[in-house]
């Protein structure tokens, strides 16, 4: 058992020198992605009794890469993942981009826009595949119930009461919402998402096709002078391509659950582009992947309200544009597992010392999601992105500590 501090089960001793600690705590966590799969792996490693519900009938596929860098390799490292995961990384050998019209504008075997310098530490991934790597860390002795969702929860002073949408209720001591931007766990425990997830002027959307452009691990990007485009990459050893088009749009008002409306509105949204982007479209109809949503932030003043908190984008989404979201995610995952063990599973001071550690790294990270929308708005616009001031990624992504100071340590002052 992994232990940072050298101690087996935290979470299982009944005192820690002469101070009472809570017994082990049975902790659900809604959501099975990264930061779900990340923190159930590590409260598993603390002792934590763990049950993970997934609306999804199993871990959910689609997207494009993500990427782990900088602080979230350690966690991997940590995690024992870090070897597959350099074996999985998508291997690109550089980009193209073209104009609008399919004209191209510039090419490079030096790095890409999605994943950066190609001799760089940065490991980029399928979205898929880095699931599945922390879904098999994390599948012993994890309950998973694929296929359902938390629809109500009461807390009271002993526990977490948790309705579920296949009709079953239980009792949990502490709930955890992994469940992304549009995180149900957010909605139920702190109100709408309006008050909480902000619009950043676009919207997005990913699927698989086939790689009908014999693209040879290898990144084209289109961007139309409306400020609408995207990428266009091979995966699977070019048996496929992921693409990942967007488009420039005030807030739209559509039902999050109906794919087929979403399908209709984004393929409209695009339907002036040239290039190869009608031929792309057709295939996105059949899509099984098919994932849309508004380029957005989450920003609230607390992620917690008494024994529920909440992790990665349902926190704290810094929008694909810091592309930070996935390293954000692996780390707040694994500080708030290491917070709740160091507390002997006190969740008041877990949560707050989880809350204290992430809050100031999570506003860099969405800063740099600023800055990098207005540097890349700034390069459409033929002006020069350098000259736009604020927080780069090569300082960012190691700009937090995993370390996390015993309990024992804290109360001896
Ligand atoms: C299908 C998909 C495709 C994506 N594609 C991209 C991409 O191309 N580029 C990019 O930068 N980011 C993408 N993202 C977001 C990216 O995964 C996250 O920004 C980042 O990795 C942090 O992950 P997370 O675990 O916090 O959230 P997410 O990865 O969004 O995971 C949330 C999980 O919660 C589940 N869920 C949602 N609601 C409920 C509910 N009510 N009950 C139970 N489970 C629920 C979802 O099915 C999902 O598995 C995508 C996310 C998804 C779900």
């Amino acid at each position: 058992m992994v232990n940072p501090y050298g101690l087996t089960k935290w979470a299982n001793l009944h005192s820690v020198d002469g101070m009472t600690t809570l017994m082990n705590r049975r902790v659900l966590i809604s959501g099975a992605s990264v930061a779900g799969l990340t923190l159930a792996y590590w409260l598993r490693q603390h002792g934590f009794d763990v049950t993970v519900v997934e609306k999804a009938p199993a871990v959910r596929p689609g997207g494009q890469a993500l990427d782990v860098r900088g602080t979230a390799l350690d966690v991997a490292r940590r995690m024992g993942v870090l070897a597959d995961l350099r074996l999985a990384r998508t291997d690109m050998q550089g980009m193209s981009m073209v104009d609008g019209s399919g004209r191209e504008l510039h090419r490079t075997t030096h790095e890409t826009l999605s994943g950066g310098a190609l001799d760089g530490d940065d490991v980029e991934v399928l979205r898929d595949d880095l699931c599945d790597l922390l879904l098999d860390a994390a599948r012993d002795d994890v309950e998973y119930l694929f296929g359902d969702a938390v629809t109500s929860v009461i807390q009271d002073d002993d526990g977490v009461h948790v309705g579920f949408e296949t009709g079953s209720e239980r009792r949990f001591d502490l709930l955890v919402g992994a469940d992304g931007l549009r995180s149900a766990v957010r909605r139920l425990t702190f109100g709408p998402d309006a008050g909480f997830v902000h619009h950043l002027g676009s919207y997005v959307g990913v699927f698989t096709a086939p790689n009908t452009l014999d693209l040879d691990r290898w990144q084209v990007w289109i961007q139309a002078d409306d400020g609408s485009g995207g990428v266009v990459m091979s995966a699977r050893d070019n048996t496929e391509t992921r693409v990942y088009l967007g488009f420039p749009s005030e807030l739209i008002h559509y039902n999050y659950r109906d794919v087929d409306a979403q399908k209709h509105l984004f393929a409209g949204r695009l339907a002036h582009l040239g290039w190869e982007v009608p031929r792309l479209l057709t295939h996105m109809w059949d899509a099984p992947d098919f994932h849309f949503d508004a380029m957005s932030q989450v920003r609230m003043g607390t992620w917690t309200a008494g024994r529920i908190t909440l992790v990665g984008d349902a926190g704290y989404a810094g929008s694909p544009l810091s592309g930070q979201g996935t390293s954000v995610a692996m780390v707040g995952a694994y500080l708030l597992a290491a917070e709740l063990a160091a507390a002997g599973g006190d969740h008041r001071a877990a949560f707050d010392g989880y809350e204290r550690r992430m809050r100031g790294w999570v506003g860099q990270n969405q800063a740099l999601a600023l800055v990098n929308g207005a540097r890349l708005k700034a390069e459409g616009e033929g002006r020069d992105p350098s000259s736009i001031e604020g927080p780069v990624m090569d300082d960012v992504k190691h700009a937090i500590s995993l370390d996390v100071m015993p309990a024992t340590a804290r109360w001896r002052g």
